[in-house]
């Protein structure tokens, strides 16, 4: 037995770093390599003896050395797997991403495979067919089905083989292959194998040829960035309004690159909600190879753009946060985009917890290339790195691209609105609102109306001014979310937003017995005070709302934006998934049904957000021809993140919150970190998070 684990023979070692949850050797095991495995590479998978029991263990190679320091025995590798292997430099990338978000490496590597890939979606393997080059001398002679095949080589240009085998049938007029596999067990043909991975494309969006002669600003932007394309790393923060034409910046500095036969990485928040992303880029570069990364694919298709640009058959790759994970060649790279840099789906929420521009930025360093953010409302971190740190060059792009203009915003008081329209029939679709959608739907324009909060009513209340219950999950302490189904007794459901549970909706109040009202507008609720009020969008279907609990997949996201685009919808009502990047200039107007919805998050960057997503869905209209307006709810009508928001200042925005951030001493000024404890045991839970508390007040 001691035997088959310590083998006398080896050729090297190899440091694995072994796909576990805890990581209790940050650097990987050392393994000792059998003869077979001579040959092993950074980034393969193999599976190693794990613990006193050896179980067998996926682990990955980052480190192979002749020599080891470890003076003991040493186990052996058993085998190598399957999965196919992820380039050296990544591996290299996971190192940096594992000791810097404190992720386990190993976990840390096989979250860079995408399932599809480790589990080959779609492959097919072709038997394809070619003349043998040295084909025997004695020969029976061939039959007729033979020979049809022998003749359909003598026509066959060469770039053409070795040819699909049945393709080959069809073209020498055949029932069956066997007088191919004849010939190749006579050795004339020969037989190898090719596998390709075949994916059914869906709908993308309609490729944009377009091309508009850049601005004195825009020209100005992209003559500073492209200067230093070849001069190594550099990171640069395009702030630009929204509108500015960012995106044409980014198409110019692209161009370069891939002119110059090298890889632009460009990363965009989930790019399936912006199908037009994509098709601006496959418009402009109709003769470059564009790879696609995003979770709206199908697993044959991840799994064949991953492997397109594993292959280095790529020039330019497009994706979400992930994409910064590709393996593309890293020699190669010449320019990495991060387009809205600020959006907090560039932050991964599970183990590693990568910040996908963060990253970005860390790759630009290894890659010695350029790292351009841009964003109409960048986060504050960047802000102070090109401001006040001077880490990032800043360029302006203060003014919209040439034909557009700002809307007219109005910020209105809820409180107010609801006062003067009188109590109790009050809905969130407020006078003032209601009256522009009618005036907008009038003149034939488009209108977005956001609502950052999905379901009917946001919760469940009793009825009883007394009485204080409110309907919560069990599990998670937070109010259940009702949801409308009107076969349902009481007329829905209720769920948890946090944990999804779900629940019948109570008759009357379990505290005291009285009835239950529902509180809180969501988008559903609106969805039904539109269908009253603006009947006709209900008999011309031209109202649609958008919110993940409409929108299943990407597909069913495109065909609305589809049919916004061609205005066959008239009113798009959403969530935050209406804020991001749609480009429609038939928009008239805006409407925020309540900029107040993430103000009072137990988060430092509230205002932030209520900034960011007030300002990104107010540069949603004026696009077109006519000017738009916007029209924001909200019962703080004095606080600066809506005001600014609202006047367009972000200037002014970012001054007054990085003086409050510093005054608390928050991120960006300092950095922050979270631990967090969980046990079963309320005692041990606390008394393990204070030895904590205690070890690093001791350390500090
Ligand atoms: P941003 O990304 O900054 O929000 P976009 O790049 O999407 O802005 O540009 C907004 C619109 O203006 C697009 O339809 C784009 O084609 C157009 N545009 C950009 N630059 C110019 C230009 N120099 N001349 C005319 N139109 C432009
Ligand atoms: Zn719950
Ligand atoms: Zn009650």
């Amino acid at each position: 037995e001691m035997e088959g684990l310590f083998p006398q023979k080896t050729t090297g070692f190899a440091r694995v770093a072994v796909d576990r949850g805890l990581d209790r050797y940050p650097d990987g095991l050392t393994y000792a390599l059998d003869d077979e495995l001579a040959d092993l590479t950074i980034g393969e998978e193999v599976m190693v003896p794990l613990g006193r029991g050896n179980t067998p263990t996926p682990g990955y190679v980052v480190e192979l050395s002749r020599e080891t320091d470890t003076s003991g025995p040493v186990k052996h590798v058993l085998a190598r797997t399957k999965t196919p292997a992820l380039p050296a430099d990544l591996i290299e990338l996971a190192r940096w991403i594992a000791s810097y978000y404190l992720a386990p490496l190993g976990p840390t590597i096989s979250s860079m495979l995408p399932a599809p890939v480790r589990r080959r979606t779609g492959s097919v393997t072709h038997r394809m067919i070619d003349l043998a080059s040295d084909p025997p001398d004695q020969l029976r002679a061939p039959t007729k089905k033979q020979r049809a095949v022998l003749e359909v080589f003598d026509s066959l240009p060469a770039e053409q083989r070795p040819i699909d085998r049945r393709t080959l049938v069809q073209m020498a007029g055949l029932q069956t292959a066997s007088p191919i596999d004849r010939l190749v067990q006579n050795g004339l043909l020969v037989e190898t194998r090719q596998t390709a991975i075949e994916a059914a494309w869906g709908r993308t969006g309609r490729p944009t040829t377009e091309q508009p002669t850049p601005t004195e600003a825009q020209q100005r932007v992209i003559d500073d960035i492209a200067s230093e394309l070849t001069t190594g790393f550099s990171t640069h923060l395009i702030r630009g309004v929204t509108g500015a034409g960012k995106t044409e910046v980014y198409l110019r500095l692209i161009e370069q690159v891939v002119n110059a036969n090298r890889i632009a990485l460009v990363l965009v928040p989930e790019i399936s909600l912006t199908p037009q992303t994509g098709a601006r880029l496959t418009g402009r570069f109709p003769d470059h190879w564009v790879a696609l990364l995003h979770s709206g694919l199908t697993a044959a298709q991840r799994h064949q753009q991953w492997s397109q640009v594993a292959n280095d058959e790529v020039d330019i790759v497009l994706g979400a946060r992930s994409a910064v994970l590709s393996p593309l060649r890293r020699d190669r790279l010449g320019v990495i985009v991060v387009d809205e840099e600020h959006d907090h789906s560039y932050k991964q929420d599970s183990m590693p917890r990568y910040h996908g521009r963060d990253v970005a930025i860390r790759l630009g360093q290894m890659a010695e290339c350029p790292v351009v953010l841009g964003s109409a409302t960048p986060s504050l971190e960047s802000w102070a790195n090109a401001t006040e740190k001077n880490t990032y060059r800043l360029h302006d792009l203060p003014e919209r691209a040439p034909g557009l203009t700002l809307p007219r915003v109005r910020i209105v008081d809820m409180a107010r609105d609801r006062h003067q329209q009188g109590g109790e029939s009050w809905s969130a679709l407020g006078p003032t609102l209601e009256q522009a959608l009618g005036e907008t739907l009038d003149a034939g324009g488009q209108a977005l109306l956001l609502l950052n909060r999905r379901g009917f009513a946001s919760y469940l209340a009793c009825r009883n001014r007394a009485c204080d219950w409110m309907l919560t999950c069990d599990d998670c302490d937070v109010s259940m979310v009702m949801h409308r189904q009107h076969d349902l007794p009481r007329g829905g459901f209720v769920r948890c937003h946090h944990c999804l549970s779900e629940q019948r909706v109570p008759r009357s109040c379990p505290a005291c017995g009285q009835g239950i009202t529902a509180k809180g507008q969501g988008t559903q609720r609106i969805e039904e005070v539109l269908s009253r009020r603006f009947p006709s969008l209900v008999s011309n279907e031209t109202l649609r709302r958008i919110d993940s609990d409409t929108m299943r997949t990407a597909e069913d996201l495109h065909g609305v934006l589809e049919a916004f685009g061609d205005g066959k919808v008239r009113v798009l009502l959403g969530t935050q998934m209406i804020a991001k990047g749609l480009d429609y200039p038939g928009v008239r107007l805006v409407g925020v049904l309540d900029a107040d919805t993430s103000i009072h998050l137990p988060d430092f960057r509230a205002s932030e957000r209520t900034f960011q997503l007030v300002a990104q869905v107010c540069g949603r209209c004026g696009r077109g021809r006519a000017p738009g307006r916007a029209i924001i709810q909200t019962y703080n009508p004095e606080m600066p993140a809506i005001q600014c928001a609202a006047s367009g200042e972000f200037h002014k925005f970012a001054r007054a919150e990085l003086e409050d951030r510093r005054a608390c001493g928050l991120p960006p000024i300092s950095r922050m970190a979270r631990i967090v404890v969980q046990d079963q045991n309320l005692d041990r839970c606390e008394a393990q998070a204070q030895a904590i508390k205690d070890q690093l007040e001791a350390s500090s």
